[in-house]
């Protein structure tokens, strides 16, 4: 039987990183994986294929409408969805050849098939070529996540889709009725509308992007509906019926009353996502799940059974693969004795549509809840140089400094390339920054980026192009 320092079960961005710094710590590692490629849902199914989409989309749509104010002629815009699809998959495909590449330079063991903990210390795989028996001294579950579903409106993968259908669609739907305002909704909802489709929103909530800061979820509802968007806000989905050509959505208001119909052709569900943990054997070994399935950990990603360890997706917290990835990192070093450890308050959070939104650490209204007076600084791209020579003027920079201290406590961008610009006030943060620091910061002339500094300096009222 081979035995193992560390048996890590799915290979996610969680399970993958975990794996590859354990190697690197000089452990002897396999990792389990069900799926015929590595990488989970994030390089599968996830962030790589949507952002894959979410770029070819959003040139498509400049193509179309922004090329030709800058001098560039294209004559008839056409799309050729195979060959759109087919870019997807190569984005894909390079994603998780790499992961299979790393494994292999980093000596880490690999095993396709099923993993059950089918005891501490044991794991037994299910492949093509049966059940093996595997013995290692530590495990760490990195099983994901899967779609969460709803009441009486069963997915198909064709007509009634997940997003994992719904990065696979081979044609253009006419209408597509999106049921959840999140990120995933709100991105694979720009991806279709900027390929032609006519995108409504069904929402529970009375707003968009709930848990991120209201004036970002404002803002942006109102940059979408010019887009095109439809938003049913306060509405909730009661069922579809599917008997004929067209799909017969049931929107209900949320706090109850008469159900209106929305017809479609693509209904996505978009909800959210759970814990993955079917056929692990939780129960075999006695690990603790919460009421939501999740498994529980303390503060060293360690389960109620000794040596046994989950991270990712499959445990509470934000379902972010770079968050996944952290954790991943840190319970490898907590195996060999270091002092992993991820910092919470610095997650950036990032919504790829257009204009990006991003965001890191604390909402105003979770610092109003807390009682934290603080400051706000907020500069608009209207009045940034670089954003207003390539005419991508939507949105603006807020940071949130303890009004005490000045130690910047969120931030927040709208913005074309927010994604990136977010990096440095995550890193600011990590270093306990105040907004001054990055006010007297010198930052690159013209840059999107110089934005930043603006709300930064627009705390102390001392915004220079405003
Ligand atoms: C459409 C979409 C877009 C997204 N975009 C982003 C984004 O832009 N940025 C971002 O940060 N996050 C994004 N996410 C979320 C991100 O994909 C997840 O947070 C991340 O993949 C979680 O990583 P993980 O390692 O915990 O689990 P996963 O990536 O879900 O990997 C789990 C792996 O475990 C395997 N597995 C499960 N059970 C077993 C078993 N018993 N035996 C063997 N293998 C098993 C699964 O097959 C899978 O490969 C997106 C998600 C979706 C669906």
């Amino acid at each position: 039987m081979a035995t193992y320092d560390l048996i890590v079960i799915g290979s996610g961005p969680g399970g993958y990183v975990c794996a590859i710094r354990a190697a690197q710590l000089g452990m002897k590692v396999a990792v389990v994986e069900k799926d015929k490629t590595f990488g989970g849902t994030c390089l599968n199914v996830g962030c790589i294929p949507s952002k894959a989409l979410l770029h070819a989309s959003e040139l498509y749509e400049e193509a179309g409408h922004t090329f030709a104010r800058m001098g560039i002629m294209v004559g008839k815009l056409k799309l050729d969805l195979p060959a759109m699809m087919a870019f997807k998959d190569q984005g894909v495909d390079g994603n998780v050849k790499g992961v299979a590449f790393l494994f292999r330079k980093n000596k880490v063991e690999t095993f396709l098939g099923t993993g059950r903990i089918a005891a501490p210390g044991r794991v037994e795989v299910t492949g093509a070529d049966g059940a093996q028996v595997l013995e290692t001294k530590a495990i760490v579950i990195a099983t994901g996540s899967d779609v969460a579903r709803l009441d009486g409106v069963p997915i198909d993968e064709k007509r009634i889709v997940s997003s994992t259908g719904a990065i696979a669609l081979d044609r253009v739907p006419e209408r597509l009725l999106v049921i959840g305002a999140g990120v995933i909704g709100l991105e694979l909802g720009s991806v279709w509308r900027r390929l032609g489709s006519q995108v409504t929103v069904v929402e529970f909530l009375d707003r968009i992007l709930p848990g991120m800061d209201n004036e970002v979820g404002k803002q942006t509802q109102r940059l979408f509906q010019r887009q095109g968007i439809t938003f049913k806000l306060s509405s909730k989905v009661a069922g579809v019926d599917a008997a004929g050509n067209k799909l017969k959505v049931a929107v209900e208001p949320a706090a109850g009353g008469a159900a209106e119909t929305i017809e479609a052709d693509v209904v996505l569900v978009a909800i959210g996502r759970v814990p993955y943990t079917a056929g692990l054997g939780l129960e075999t070994v006695g690990v603790k799940t919460d009421a939501r399935g999740r498994i529980v950990v303390n503060h060293n990603f360690e389960t109620n059974v000794s040596d046994i360890f989950a991270i990712g997706d499959v445990i509470a917290g934000p379902m972010l693969a770079h968050r996944a990835e952290d954790e991943g990192i840190a319970v490898a070093e907590i195996l060999e004795g270091q002092a992993g450890h991820v910092n919470y308050d610095v997650i950036p959070n990032v919504v790829y549509t257009y204009p990006e939104i991003a965001s890191v650490g604390k909402t105003e209204e979770e610092l109003q809840r807390a009682g934290v007076v603080y400051n706000t600084g907020k500069f608009p791209f209207t009045a940034n140089g670089r954003a207003k020579a390539n005419m991508t003027t939507e949105g603006f920079v807020k940071i949130l400094a303890d009004a005490v201290t000045d130690r910047v406590l969120g931030v927040h961008i709208v913005g074309a390339d927010a994604g990136n610009m977010i990096a440095e006030a995550a890193i600011a943060m990590e270093f306990g920054a105040s907004s001054e620091d990055i006010a007297r910061t010198c930052h690159a002339h013209p840059t999107l980026p110089e934005a930043v500094k603006e709300a930064a300096l627009a705390v102390a009222k001392r915004a220079i192009h405003i």
